[in-house]
């Protein structure tokens, strides 16, 4: 019997975040009046955990407590404690596979979907169905994809693939064009503060500033918030000032901002660049402080070498930096010039800054 092919699988305790209720009753809706669809995309964001969804759907559409439920409720989840749950959490359940690469950030390969081919050849063992995962599905290389297709073109009978994706234009478009889109919600700003709020103790500057990192992906700036990658802001913010003045190097800047985590530096730009602007709309000129009703529009509340140094720079200039750093941001992890970029851009606010 083909397996999972994680050598040393991690448990799968799945959960539903607060944001997951609308999507989880659709999800219930397929079970409850069953019809499943052969494959299922699911997409968005990063950080919106939709591989904890679609592992938690599976585990549920597999749980031996449930099966002879005629109409699940929408707070129903797996049980938990039957043996189909355990043997799912061990993932070990015979009716059930998990496909990701095979170390992170690798492709997932051919082999891996001839696996996928061979299970769903066989008859099931435990259940009346069987789910298979894929994630990140973008991560198939041609090979693994086109070897995907032929399953797709024919579906096995009683069987659901999940394939979850960040970037679904990834995907070969015969595959998208053979799968049930399922678009997860987005968590709304207010779903996000009370999950964060609950999760830890964080200053509300603090989650303002992660969720704006992130693009609002709470699993994510959970993780912003509970690493130091948000006190790197007042260093990385002081050699966004050493450059302004001419006190250091773009080129040593820019190697030194490229070990960051990717992206941070360029979304903290963009933050410090928003609120200059900022400080130019509202006329918040000559160090004046702000007001309470000004403050909650800004990223960084009220930093006054912030404020001066945008003053000091017409707001004309600040916009030639912000359609950059926009551009960078498009690029995204495509970028094959990371370095070219950051440099590039990091000269021309050096260049800007000093000029009179
Ligand atoms: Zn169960």
């Amino acid at each position: 019997m083909p397996k999972a092919v994680s050598k040393e699988s991690p448990r799968l305790s799945p959960q539903l975040y607060s944001w997951q209720q609308k999507d989880w009753q659709q999800l219930l809706q397929y079970q409850n009046t069953q019809k499943l669809p052969h494959a299922l995309l699911l997409t968005g964001n990063k950080g919106l955990a939709k591989f904890e969804l679609a592992i938690l759907w599976a585990n549920t559409l597999l749980c031996e407590t449930l099966s002879s439920t005629e109409c699940l409720d929408s707070n129903t989840t797996a049980c938990s404690h039957c043996t189909a749950c355990e043997l799912f959490a061990a993932n070990t359940h015979p009716d059930f596979m998990l496909i990701q690469p095979e170390e992170e950030g690798k492709a997932i390969k051919v082999a891996q979907i001839r696996e996928l081919v061979e299970f769903v050849s066989l008859t099931q063992s435990r259940s009346n169905r069987r789910v298979i995962v894929i994630s990140p599905a973008e991560s198939m290389n041609m090979n693994a994809a086109n070897s995907l297709l032929k399953t797709l073109e024919e579906p096995p009978e009683n069987t659901l693939i999940i394939l979850v994706s960040s970037k679904p234009h990834s995907l070969p478009a015969t595959i998208r064009s053979r799968c049930q889109h399922f678009p997860v919600s987005t968590a709304d700003a207010t779903t996000m503060q009370s999950w964060l709020a609950q999760a830890g103790q964080y200053s509300q500057n603090d989650v303002d500033l992660a969720l704006s990192l992130t693009e609002n992906s709470p699993v994510n700036a959970q993780f912003y918030l509970d690493s130091a990658i948000l006190r790197i802001n007042d260093e990385l913010l002081n050699d966004w000032k050493m450059l302004a003045s001419g006190q250091a190097k773009p080129t040593a800047i820019a190697e030194k901002w490229l070990k960051q985590p990717e992206n941070v530096p360029i979304r903290l730009v963009y933050t410090w660049l928003v609120d200059m602007i900022r400080y130019h709309s509202l006329n918040q000129g000559y160090n004046r402080p702000l007001d309470d009703n000004a403050r909650v529009l800004f990223y960084h509340k009220g930093d006054a070498a912030l404020q001066k140094l945008a003053i000091s720079i017409p707001v004309k200039r600040l916009f030639v930096i912000y359609d950059k750093v926009i551009e960078i941001l498009k690029l995204g992890r495509t970028s094959l010039n990371k370095q070219l970029h950051l440099e590039s851009l990091l000269i021309q606010w050096s260049l800007i800054a000093q000029s009179k």
